[in-house]
């Protein structure tokens, strides 16, 4: 292919679009001139104030008088109208008054707990997602925050990562129209309104790919597979004007990302044009020196601000340091000028200049969190969220008047685990369990018995026994297993996948009695539970859904609303197939057109199917492709494609349904993916009604980074694939592409 034929896109490579009102730029500037190089530093320095409350002690009156002396520009983990009122006038007394931008991990709710955001992603509910994070910005803006550590976009394709449970799973289109949904949710139209709160695309980058999912760990990772796959929802996040961005604890090829020129100054503020500000992780300046990559925190603090990391989250490595740096002439003052000037720039633009209060009201925050409509919310949101993975002979939904139920497993009366990691300010008593879910679903007639069954970790025999005796009393089973709160999430990384404990032996006594059972899985994480796969009538995947839990589950049991989600990520089948993606090339080999062959791209004792597929999930209704049509075969650069099926509901209830657009490009200049997701609707349908759904590619859709970074496509023949998941393709043609 010549260079000719290659096509530069707009959207992935120029610089986004990151307008600056030249109205703030030149009251930052004035207000730069004014300060001294101390004053300057203490703007770049981001100290945790959980100190700031309770009582004194010599740390909070240490850091009150780094915050008088105007040495700290933002505080994580102080919350509430007061609180951050108190403190914000400790900065008041400063001698220049620059207001302290307050932040907190508000990754899913802050009061009112939503699912998790891998939970959300399985809804593919874009509109759902905006609104749960438009909500907990509500809320946690109302408590005085105004800056959240989310969204968190990174893609990843290995369950072991505990992580895995905060992200958008391992598909970059739809990790990205995620990132969009997420950053605007939060933002809300501008920053500065009181509802909204500033977002971060964390981690800067490919801290999903941690090798052997082990968190933290060393990242070896192609520029390809860096562009293709983990920089997109990136991308999409800056487009929807993501305010900051954090970088991370990885290395990536060698080189910290908190010290990586590469990424942030090269990419980001280069190529990118990002306008935003990049904050460290929690103390990563200082683990370049544990790394081995910088000799002291001195000289991690060189490289950190030499690479573009602007600010500092509990180090202190810029607070000692940097001054000390520019007197010696080894970092420039127009370096450390730059990152205070694009932190004053949201502090401006947040309104904090004006009124340094505006977010620590407390009427307004008493009101916000006695607004029961959030509630509402996060049980409307959490429905979404739920994957319909197995429903035999139509088990699902149950009849609110079954006889007997019987609920069992350690899960089925937990509270605290059903919120999963990131419990920063919810309230962990206002929870739904499934149990008291199912209680106020089912009819006065109907009798539901409980048994716990023994722990996630441990089933004694006689636990196992009265769980047996109960489901014997029963007419169907709700069986509630899975994983603990605290199995999964930052630095909760798993060897082993296995639905934990003896959880699985349990359903297996539970299931030889006979009768019909419901297994409702509660996890942060792609789990392996072969066996229920294999026994179990029906089964949920429900994630941590969060404080409206039990009511979301029971409203599908029962058939007040019918599941949609679709899996955000591959569900392996066993621990060797990790890490287990849909979008795999084809290899010389190709194990599934030559069956016999002896050496073909296969393990010998495993099959490469996933158990579970990306975009799999199924309905109580039945839904039918048909009637593929497009408005031509062949396009040229430039033009575009338009496809339309038809879609119909040929089941008895009404449901919502994620049709999924794939491509693959036959033959390209680098071997591409046999189908890569490049649109989705999610349609609701009654019975019998029919709707035709569009979808046009275009030259963008038909792209992929070349090896230097440009966005191209080439010539050629792609096959174009509509389906109910990434396995399950119903329709398909080939277009072609001329130059
Ligand atoms: C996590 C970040 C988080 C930060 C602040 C770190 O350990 O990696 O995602 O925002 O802590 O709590």
């Amino acid at each position: 292919f010549s260079m000719a034929l290659l096509l530069l896109l707009p959207l992935h490579y120029a610089k986004a679009q990151q307008q600056q009102d030249p109205a703030i730029i030149r009251k930052v500037n004035v207000l730069l001139s004014k300060m001294t190089i101390e004053e300057k530093v203490g703007q770049l320095n981001q100290y945790s104030g959980k100190a700031m409350t309770g009582p004194a002690t010599a740390k909070r009156s240490s850091l009150e008088t780094e915050i008088k002396s105007g040495w700290v520009g933002s505080m994580l983990n102080v919350k509430g109208a007061k609180n951050t009122h108190d403190v914000q006038a400790i900065a008041m007394q400063s001698r220049l008054k620059i207001p302290l931008l307050f932040s907190l991990d508000v990754i899913h709710g802050y009061q009112t707990t939503f699912p998790i955001p891998l939970a959300e992603a399985a809804s593919w509910d874009l509109d759902a997602i905006k609104l749960s994070a438009h909500l907990a910005a509500r809320e946690a803006a109302a408590s005085g925050i105004h800056w959240t550590f989310a969204p968190m976009v990174d893609i990843a394709r290995d369950p072991r990562w505990g992580r895995m449970m905060e992200g958008a799973g391992e598909d970059p289109y739809l990790g990205s129209r995620i990132a969009e949904a997420r950053v605007k949710g939060f933002q809300g139209e501008h920053l500065g309104s009181t509802d909204a709160v500033m977002a971060t695309a964390k981690h800067f980058a490919a801290y999903g790919a941690a090798t052997a999912g082990r968190d933290y760990n060393a990242v070896e990772m192609s520029d390809h597979e860096l562009w293709q796959t983990y920089l997109p929802p990136f991308k999409a996040a800056l487009n929807a004007g993501v305010a900051t961005f954090m970088n991370s604890f990885n290395t990536l090829n060698g080189i910290p990302a908190t010290g990586n020129s590469y990424l942030q100054r090269d990419i980001l503020k280069g190529k990118w044009g990002f306008k935003g500000f990049v904050v460290s992780d929690w103390n990563s300046i200082a683990e370049m020196v544990i790394w081995g990559y910088a000799k002291d925190l001195k000289d991690a603090s060189l490289k950190a601000i030499s690479a573009g990391n602007d600010m500092d989250m509990e180090a202190s490595a810029y607070r000692k340091n940097l001054v000390e740096l520019v007197k010696e002439g080894k970092v420039p003052v127009t370096i450390i000028d730059e990152a205070v000037k694009r932190i004053l720039y949201k502090k401006y633009e947040l309104g904090l200049f004006d009124d340094p209060y505006k977010f620590s009201d407390e009427t307004r925050e008493q009101r916000v969190m006695n607004d029961t409509s959030t509630r509402g919310a996060a049980r409307m949101v959490a429905r979404k969220s739920i994957v319909l993975l197995k429903n035999d002979a139509e088990t699902l939904p149950l009849a609110k008047q079954a006889k007997t139920i019987a609920l069992i497993g350690p899960l089925g009366k937990s509270k605290r685990d059903l919120l999963g990691a990131w419990i920063v300010n919810q309230d962990t008593t206002a929870i739904v369990s499934l149990y008291d879910g199912i209680n106020s679903a089912v009819s006065k007639n109907a009798k539901l018995l409980y048994a716990q069954g023994g722990s996630v970790m441990h089933s004694s025999e006689q636990e196992i026994a009265e769980a047996v005796a109960v489901a014997r009393q029963s007419d169907v089973i709700i069986m509630a297993l899975g994983e603990k709160f605290d199995m999964s999430g930052e630095s909760k990384s798993r060897a082993n996948i296995e639905l934990p404990g003896d959880q699985e032996k349990l359903f297996e006594e539970v299931s030889a009695t006979g009768k019909p059972v419901v297994v409702v899985l509660m996890s942060g994480r792609p789990l392996i539970f072969n066996t229920i796969a294999d026994k179990a009538q029906a089964i949920l995947s429900t994630w941590w859904l969060g404080s409206e839990a039990g009511n979301a589950i029971a409203d599908v049991i029962f058939g007040a609303y019918n599941p949609g989600g679709k899996l955000p990520m591959s569900f392996p089948r066993s621990m060797g197939q990790i890490p287990i993606f849909y979008a795999q090339t084809n290899t010389g080999r190709p194990y599934n057109n030559e069956p016999d062959k002896l050496y073909t791209s296969t393990y010998i004792d495993e099959s490469n199917a996933p158990k579970y597929a990306f975009g799999y999930g199924l309905s109580y209704t039945q839904f039918n492709y048909s009637d593929l049509k497009l408005d031509r075969e062949t396009i040229k650069m430039g033009d575009s494609i338009r496809l339309s099926f038809k879609l119909t509901n040929t089941g008895k209830y009404t449901g919502e349904e994620v049709a999924q657009l794939y491509l693959r490009d036959d033959v390209a200049s680098i071997v591409r993916p046999l189908k890569e997701l490049k649109g989705f609707e999610k349609v609701k349908l009654k019975p019998g009604e029919s709707r035709i759904i569009h979808f046009t590619i275009d030259k963008d859709k038909l792209s992929f980074f070349d090896n230097k970074q440009h966005w191209i496509a080439e010539p050629g023949t792609f096959h174009v694939m509509i389906g109910a998941s990434s396995d399950d393709i119903k329709l398909q043609n080939t277009i072609t592409l001329t130059q």
